[in-house]
């Protein structure tokens, strides 16, 4: 049976349509456990009903017309329970109501199975015979297994309005549609889709209606020509090594793209409305289907023919695209998943917002996105990639949503909001210059998080007081080999001087986990456990010597304290072994004749089992600082990237604030200087917590500065103190983030915290 539910799985899920999905789903189940009927219920959202959307061995008028209630009939009763129902004779059922019209008054054995995603009943899958028999156990959990797994294909298919056409006839994505993910970067960006791809795929192609048929063919036209040129090519450089039968292959490619073949089915289809992508995906899914249905296993084995070939237009289709189109002045970024060298090379002045499909607000993504200050959602799973070209998106950061083509009631809504934030943001500038002091008189270190030469000036101009974390994997990132260290020592000096006298923190290179290097690949089943960090540098000692060496010349001649951080540090000897190579490198400097001073030396506190040790830590080095975006992420066994759990991500779980405020009193107790540098440092919640706590620096985004700013300049030592007391008695992350906020707004600070109200519909 596992055949046959990979198969199926496989087969619904490559269909060409959510439609032709449902209809192969119903016919294959029926086959497969040989029972009369097959039906799919999907709940409409709207009502709560459940309704009659696929169907196999009842009356086929009736799918997509008839609906029960939400606790109707033994569909119901799977839905209430959330469980399957197994009957031998449904229709002695107490429950039992058969839906009129579709014929299943005569049928007794029922087996229903609730289909569910992320604890949500969204419909109920069905098996039903004439003939009174209990369904076995194995055919329960082949269904159970089949619903848990088809889940998410429902869920997709509601995120992108494909739920509500079936029953409205218009299957296709509809122009306002709304999709929910992760908060990634708080602000409002609104702007134009730009899609940057992955490889082409069909089945991933939505539907998408075109203004501009003549345009659409023009396109078509061109990938064809593309598509024949390179056949050609291909067949004549294949002539040296293959025979002209082997070769036939291409002939046939080539007949295929004749307008009497599949070129004119994705024309008509062109015609009809649709866009070349999506004209295609239907052409070459129809084809393959009819290819798959032959009895003739060479003809079958065409089907595979069909879609390389469709699979080779959609790439010249979507590489003509991406030619062809210049960036939106506006840009929203749609990607499967935002990474920072994607970033890197794109005009990020243009840049308003981003979406992306994969990874939490702890990627890395999402993390450069937050020193550049661009609104981000992440994990949007259900933002239909291959549909969203050139639609106007709404990016709401502070709640994870999008907008696709919204309507102008939500338009309107959100231009409100953005125009309050830019005053919000005008009003801050005016804090640049001021210190960052509590009413009290108590000073806090506010320093940048920085990665790129880009965020320099943006960082200076938010009044940033020094580097807290130089992340030097990302100039790391975006070359095709290890940089020189004359080129490091170039990219680190340009951050030192502009920063001069303020303090500059390098970490050394912090790759593996989620910051691969594409010359560098370290596959690993397990990377976040990995070789990452730390363990990386000290293996390759002269990788390490080479980045400390620029680090210490580029500071040469310059005032401000150089501190060279250690990330992911887990035992003592890491620290020993990584200074003694710091020391080398500085006394071989001093040799060759640089007046180069001795660099400070700090650890970063990411590993969990460092805390319960932190004060021998403290002892061996110059200053620390927690990486809480990595403790919460090892502390918790939440995989910071994994939009699936970001909700479990809990930067201030109760263990969380126990154990940031262990570290803070350990290295105070050793007199030690204590900074935090992940992202909760950045949030007005988390920076009450941390200055209660005793924290000397927090490192952000420059993004999140001035925010922060304004709020340790309208509190107290004491009300941190205060507020942090209190969290610590609490027991869920939820409750205190809940409470540091209505602290924040009690003190007229609601402004720091998101609270514009999210349209439910438009
Ligand atoms: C952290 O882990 O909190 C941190 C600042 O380092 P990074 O996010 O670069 O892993
Ligand atoms: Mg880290």
């Amino acid at each position: 049976m596992l055949d046959a539910l990979r198969q199926i799985v496989q087969d619904v899920g490559a269909a060409s349509g959510f439609r032709a999905s449902l209809d192969l789903l119903v016919a294959r189940v029926s086959m497969i456990l040989d029972a009369e009927v097959c039906s799919i219920y999907l709940r409409d959202n709207a009502t709560g009903r459940f309704d009659f959307v696929a169907n196999e061995g009842l009356n086929p008028d009736m799918v997509g017309k008839v609906s029960l209630g939400p606790s109707e009939g033994l569909v119901g009763l799977v839905a209430e329970r959330a469980e399957p129902v197994n009957l031998d004779d449904a229709s002695s059922h107490e429950r039992f109501r058969g839906v009129a019209g579709i014929g299943e008054e005569s049928f007794g054995a029922f087996l229903g199975v609730p289909i569910i995603h992320v604890r949500e009943v969204l419909g109920v899958l069905v098996i039903q015979d004439r003939d009174a028999r209990r369904y076995r156990e194995d055919e329960v959990a082949f269904l159970v297994t089949l619903a848990a797994q088809v889940a998410a294909l429902v869920a997709h298919a509601e995120a992108t309005g494909e739920v509500q056409g079936l029953t409205t006839g218009n299957g296709s994505v509809p122009r306002e549609a709304r999709f929910h993910g992760i908060p990634g970067v708080a602000g409002i960006g609104v702007g134009t889709a730009y899609v940057a791809l992955p490889a082409a795929r069909l089945e991933l192609v939505t539907d998408r209606e075109t203004d501009d048929v003549e345009a659409e063919l023009a396109l078509f036209d061109r990938a064809i020509g593309q598509a024949r040129d390179d056949i050609e090519r291909i067949n004549a450089q294949m002539a040296k090594n293959l025979g002209p039968e082997e070769r036939e292959l291409f002939d046939a490619y080539l007949h295929m793209l004749d307008d009497a073949a599949l070129a004119g089915d994705v024309r008509e289809h062109i015609r009809a409305g649709q866009w070349a992508q999506g004209a295609l995906k239907h052409a070459i899914l129809d084809q393959a289907a009819t290819f798959e249905r032959m009895q003739d296993s060479y003809l079958r084995e065409r089907s595979a023919d069909v879609r390389e070939l469709g699979q080779r237009v959609l790439a010249i289709l979507q590489e003509i695209r991406e030619t062809r189109s210049s960036y939106p002045d506006d840009m929203v970024l749609v990607a499967e998943e935002v990474t920072a060298p994607m970033m890197a090379e794109l005009p990020i002045e243009r840049l308003r917002g981003i979406v992306s499909l994969k990874g939490s607000r702890n990627s890395h993504g999402a993390i450069l996105a937050d020193a550049l200050g661009i609104p981000t959602v992440m994990g949007a799973v259900d933002v239909p990639i291959y549909g969203v070209e050139k639609a106007t998106v709404i990016v709401d950061g502070y709640y994870g949503e999008v907008f696709v083509d919204p309507g102008p009631l939500v338009r309107d809504l959100y231009e409100r909001f953005q125009e309050d934030e830019v005053e919000f943001a005008r009003e801050l500038e005016s804090l640049r210059d001021q210190p960052s002091v509590t009413r009290d008189g108590h000073r806090i270190n506010l320093w940048v998080n920085i990665g790129l030469v880009s965020e320099i000036t943006r960082s200076l101009d938010r009044g940033a007081e020094g580097i807290g974390l130089f992340r030097t994997e990302v100039p790391f990132a975006v070359g095709d080999r290890f940089p020189t260290e004359e080129e490091q020592r170039v990219i680190y000096r340009e951050h030192m001087e502009a920063f001069e006298p303020r303090p500059v923190t390098m970490r050394t290179l912090d790759i593996g986990g989620d910051k691969p290097l594409s010359y560098f690949p370290i596959e690993e089943e397990n990377p976040f456990l990995g070789w990452r960090g730390i363990r990386v540098t000290l293996d390759h000692p002269e990788i390490f010597l080479a980045q400390v060496r620029a680090m210490i010349k580029a500071n040469e001649g310059l005032e401000g304290v150089l501190r060279i951080m250690l990330p992911m540090v887990s035992r003592l000897e890491q620290v020993d072994d990584a200074k003694a190579l710091i020391h080398r490198a500085h006394r071989e400097l001093v040799e060759e004749g640089h007046a180069v001073k001795e660099p400070l030396i700090g650890v970063m506190i990411e590993v969990p089992g460092v805390v319960y040790m932190i004060r021998e830590f403290a002892r061996r080095v110059d200053f620390l600082a927690v990486g809480s975006n990595d403790l919460t992420q090892y502390m918790l066994a939440v995989d910071r990237t994994n939009a699936r759990v970001a909700d479990l991500f809990e930067e201030v779980h109760p263990s969380m604030l126990m154990a940031l405020r262990e570290i803070a009193k350990a290295c105070h107790a050793e007199g030690k200087p204590v900074g935090i540098c992940g992202e909760l440092a950045g949030t007005p919640e988390g920076a009450v917590l941390c200055v209660g706590m005793g924290y000397d620096v927090l490192s952000m985004n420059a993004a999140n500065l001035p925010r922060v700013k304004w709020v340790i300049r309208s509190v107290s030592l004491i009300d941190c103190r205060r507020i942090l007391a209190r969290a610590l008695r609490m027991r869920s992350n939820s409750e205190i983030l809940e409470f540091v906020r209505d602290q924040l707004v009690g003190a007229g600070l609601d402004r720091a915290v998101p609270h514009h109200e999210v349209p439910i519909s438009f």
